[in-house]
């Protein structure tokens, strides 16, 4: 992965409370939302093709297909890796790597909750990494305009939210490639970090989601795990009260690395209580980031040119000069093909973008919207 500080930051004043959607996503040229993908449609198998050869994949037995996380082996498989079972996470990120500072992301969404999520960030000029689930991209794809526009970061949480290690090389490829087409035809980028649903990750997950250029980030470890998507089965208390003890123990410690919590953007009770955790982590003097700030990346995106980029609490969002880079120590693919579907309205080249003052309109070119 190439690591780049931006040495020329211009701070554009980003006012995009005027935006009007106006994306191009026809949900029926789109698998079906909530499933997992056929492999033998003809854009599936393009990209497959793209991908190469995946026999060099390691040979872990497939589970059961429920869509859930699959229950554990009694003894760790060779050379498997589960996360959620024996805490391996082989080089996926699991902490942010800037001392003091709380990775914040949010999971699952876009949502009829989202909105109201990012209002609160706004208010508190805060920057996050959305791992968007494709079939929700597709559904409410302003929004995910929207968070580009306010400075926040995308990533991929698949597209039907099955357990990885439960589906084939192939679904997983699917899962991936229709998320990645989804955001790319809604805002021109092409995603580059994602989490797995479930934390459901293994070495063979591993081996195809660096295939296509994927980098996996976890979270750091089960006290981080704010627990609230069982709301309400439990109640907001218990999360915040399991929240504090966890902060607690953090700030006790040398804070060299910053860590990731797992929160959702999912309904109104996952984001009323991200309003609630946000200020315990300020109040403890905790840096608040996205995943591009926490690992100094000035390229969060496999390609389409320049993204609006966090920086650090309290700092309106900015833009970098970064340019597109494969990232992964597997073999990324050249280029998305755009198959025969959908168009992306406005899709200018990424050098269109260089001008960090110009942002406003690129951002709008960029995504296919007006400025109303
Ligand atoms: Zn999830």
């Amino acid at each position: 992965m190439v690591k780049l500080f931006a040495t020329s930051i211009t701070v554009v004043v980003l006012t995009f409370a005027a935006v009007k959607a106006q994306v191009p996503i026809v949900i029926s040229n789109y698998p079906t939302i909530n499933e997992i993908p056929p492999t033998d449609s003809p854009q599936v198998k393009a990209w497959l093709a793209e991908i190469g050869d995946l026999s060099g994949a390691p040979q872990i037995p497939l589970p059961n297909p429920t869509g859930q996380p699959p229950p554990c082996a009694k003894k760790p498989l060779a050379n498997e890796c589960h996360w959620t079972c024996d805490g391996c996470s082989a080089d996926d990120i699991t902490a942010c790597a800037a001392p003091n500072t709380w990775g914040l992301t949010f999971d699952d969404g876009p949502s009829t909750a989202t909105p109201t999520l990012l209002d609160y960030l706004k208010t508190q000029k805060l920057s996050a990494s959305f791992f968007l689930i494709g079939s929700n991209v597709i559904q409410y794809p302003q929004t995910v305009v929207r968070e580009l526009a306010e400075g926040h970061h995308l990533a991929s949480h698949t597209w039907s939210h099955h357990a990885l290690t439960t589906l084939t090389n192939e679904q997983i490829v699917a899962e991936m490639k229709w998320t990645e087409k989804a955001v790319m035809d809604a805002t021109g980028l092409k995603l580059k970090y994602m989490r797995p649903p479930y934390g459901d990750i293994n070495n063979r997950v591993r081996y195809v989601l660096k295939k296509m250029g994927y980098i996996p980030v976890d979270w750091t470890g089960d006290q981080f795990d704010t627990t609230d998507w069982k709301l309400p089965t439990i109640t907001e208390a218990n999360v915040i009260s399991t929240f504090t003890k966890s902060l607690d123990t953090y700030v006790a410690g040398n804070k060299t690395q910053g860590f990731y919590c797992l929160e959702h953007d999912l309904n109104k009770l996952t984001v009323g209580v991200a309003q609630k955790l946000i200020p315990l982590g300020l109040a403890k003097g905790i840096k608040i980031s996205s995943i591009p700030v926490c690992e100094s990346d000035a390229s969060p995106y496999q390609s389409g040119g320049n993204a609006t980029m966090p920086t650090v609490p309290g700092i309106t969002p900015t833009t970098t000069s970064a340019t597109a880079v494969p990232s992964g120590n597997a073999t990324a693919p050249s280029s998305t093909k755009t198959g025969n579907n959908t168009t992306v309205a406005g899709k200018t080249s990424a050098a269109s973008y260089q001008s960090a003052g110009l942002l406003t309109a690129a951002a709008a070119a960029l995504v296919g919207v007006v400025l109303a």
